[in-house]
């Protein structure tokens, strides 16, 4: 009898877990075999495309991780406030986009160890009158909808930012300096490395230095699925121990 209750019981658990997850029963991932990473693909030299394929630093080392784990990586382009959504609806198993760790984000979902550094800073034209972080007040400033640089920028003034009503949101990174070059924008709000892309790639651009604080870079996960979080911060270890991942960071980001 005993034995007939413990199975019923068991059963039971099985059946919750399984109707609770965003993932089918015990699988690992989303969908089995495969690691379902989504990302913003405008934020080179994290994700860009080259011809159809998503390349950079992020797409390079989820692959190396999917290996590691046995998985296929599939790449999903997304706007990038959708890719936290997304991780919580159990539509993507990771997020992968150059995603700073912020307090907020940490309560929809969980982190890797990071990976990567980033900083805040404003591309001008280069004969712009802008000179300093100051000079930006009353400014038309562009960021991409949802990134630090957006929260930082739409910020009141009191609190350092430059007012929600001087901000326009682009999509992505590209169109936001699309917008500066059309003079739609004064200055755009971007991290560090995609500015240094964009400033190469476009003629008459330049870069302020700031003094925005360092930002730590990681992968975001589901709340339900640490198991995923701890394998792929294993992986990542391992990746970072055997200089691989500094092996791809070379690749993408020369040394000034
Ligand atoms: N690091 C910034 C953030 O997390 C921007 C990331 C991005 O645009 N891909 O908000």
């Amino acid at each position: 009898m005993k034995k007939i209750l413990a199975l019923l019981l068991t059963l039971a658990l099985v059946f919750t877990l399984a109707a609770c997850g965003g993932k089918e029963d015990n699988s690992l991932t989303v969908t089995e075999g495969k690691l379902t990473m989504a990302t913003n693909a405008e934020f080179p030299p994290y994700e860009y495309y080259e011809g159809d394929k998503v390349i950079g630093i992020d797409a390079e080392v989820a692959a190396l991780i999917a290996e590691k784990l046995d998985l296929e990586l599939e790449i999903v382009d997304v706007a990038f406030d959708s890719i936290i959504p997304g991780v919580q609806q159990g539509k993507y198993d990771m997020g992968m986009a150059g995603m700073t760790v912020t307090d907020e984000r940490k309560e929809k979902v969980n982190f890797s160890d990071s990976y990567a550094k980033g900083v805040q800073v404003v591309i001008v034209k280069a004969d712009s009158d802008i000179k300093t972080l100051d000079d930006v007040n009353g400014k038309k400033v562009g960021v991409q909808q949802g990134t630090t640089g957006d929260i930082y920028a739409s910020d009141t003034v009191e609190n350092g930012g430059y007012g929600e009503e001087n901000v326009t949101k682009y999509e992505n990174g590209a169109l936001a300096v699309e917008g500066l070059k059309n003079g739609k924008v004064d200055c755009v709000i971007i991290d560090n490395e995609p500015a240094k892309a964009y400033v190469a790639a476009n003629e008459g651009l330049t870069i302020l230095d700031t003094e925005y604080a360092n930002e730590d870079y990681a992968i975001c996960f589901s709340k339900k699925n640490d198991e995923l979080q701890k394998k792929v911060n294993d992986a990542l270890k391992e990746l970072i121990a055997d200089g691989s991942l500094q092996k791809v960071v070379d690749k993408y980001i020369k040394a000034d």
